[in-house]
């Protein structure tokens, strides 16, 4: 069986090279095209003998090769594309590459699925099946500079806000945030990288002894606590009012600003009393509220509010002085809230 190098350390990747008489600056030259320059095939890495090509061809493979495609969405006005992907296992996952004013962004998985039953979501339908390895995290990025190589483009920020709960998988999570950060990699400042979390709280314990600026988003979603708690069921694990503690924490170790995610629930949590509340929360604090109205998600039965009640609910929050961002809408056409495209996928396989 042929052994997959894709995400190994250029340490370890010497290692395999030597162990197979390769020299060892061949492992070097490799790990520059396939992280540099996303070329993931053997033949087309110019710089080694026909002889070190069929050696790496007949005992190495690369993940980017192995997965596939089975969907691509794009959205309609071209900025938003969705990748449903298959995994060498046959286990599929959604990445989506976002394109903004500052350069291209891509939103990652970091499970099979997600175990958290948040009321609203698509991607816990049928809870989480496996936490993704470093490689399968790195990959999503990769796929996408391979598409973007040709208009001279690339990744230049990561936001683990696909399907599942990267504080239940930190370890592959933050390993495969560090291995982009390598400057012989994409050489991504963490800066550009941003975690989004229901709330586990050792998981934010650990960011902040970690102490990397890297960006904490918390979706928060409610600030009443039996509501929260319907909507979210990790709330009784982790009742937000803690999780807002040990963010503020985050806050003031990293110098990071926090973003609390808050969904626009019609009739649930989007009255004026909800964005007083939120506001008495999060006043004052290093912090942005984003209000995302909701993508409606059929099987969920949620409806997004309309303009009016959006607009009102973020002035209140900016009169009561709390930063709020209205989440500006990409790739609502195209299914692009977690999980809806790998769910309707799965839908559609089981009609046929
Ligand atoms: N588990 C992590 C990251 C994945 S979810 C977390 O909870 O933060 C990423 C974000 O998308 C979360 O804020 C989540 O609540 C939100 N989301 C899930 N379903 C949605 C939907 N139908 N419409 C809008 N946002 C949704």
């Amino acid at each position: 069986m042929k052994q997959d190098i894709f995400g190994l350390t250029i340490t370890d990747l010497e290692k395999a090279f030597l162990a197979l008489g390769l020299k060892k600056f061949r492992a070097k030259q490799v790990f520059q095209w396939i992280y540099q320059k996303s070329v993931f095939d053997f033949n087309e890495m110019h710089n080694l003998s026909k002889k070190d090509i069929a050696i790496l061809e007949e005992n190495f493979c690369l993940l980017p090769r192995r997965i596939t495609v089975l969907r691509q969405q794009n959205s309609a006005d071209g900025m938003t594309s969705k990748l449903l992907l298959s995994l060498p296992d046959g286990n599929s996952i959604e990445t989506v590459l976002m394109h903004h004013d500052y350069g291209y962004s891509v939103c990652v998985s970091s499970q099979v699925g997600c175990d958290m039953h948040c009321a609203f979501c698509a991607s816990g339908l049928n809870g989480a099946i496996r936490n993704l390895t470093l490689p399968e995290i790195v990959a999503q990025v990769y796929l996408f500079n391979e598409r973007l190589k040709p208009q001279g483009a690339f990744v230049s920020r990561i936001v683990v806000m696909g399907s599942g709960e990267p504080m239940l998988n930190y370890d592959n999570v933050f390993g495969a945030l560090a291995f982009l950060h390598q400057e012989s990699t994409s050489f991504m400042s963490y800066r550009n990288m941003t975690v989004s979390t229901c709330g586990i709280i050792p998981g934010i314990k650990r960011m902040t002894d970690d102490a990397k600026p890297i960006n904490l988003a918390v979706s928060l979603h409610a600030v009443k606590m039996d509501l929260r708690s319907s909507l979210m069921p990790v709330n009784k694990g982790f009742a937000f009012t803690d999780v807002l503690e040990a963010a503020e924490e985050y806050a003031l170790t990293t110098g990071r600003e926090i973003t609390y995610e808050y969904i626009l629930l019609k009739d649930v949590n989007d009255s004026e009393e909800d964005a007083l509340l939120l506001s008495n929360f999060l006043r004052y604090k290093h912090a942005t509220v984003n209000l995302i109205p909701a993508n409606p998600v059929p099987e969920k039965g949620f409806a997004r509010p309309d303009e009016k009640t959006i607009d009102k609910f973020f002035k209140i929050l900016v009169k009561n002085k709390t930063n709020a961002t209205v989440r500006k809408e990409m790739g609502k056409d195209i299914a692009a809230a977690c999980g809806q495209l790998r769910a309707k996928f799965a839908q559609e396989e089981k009609k046929k």
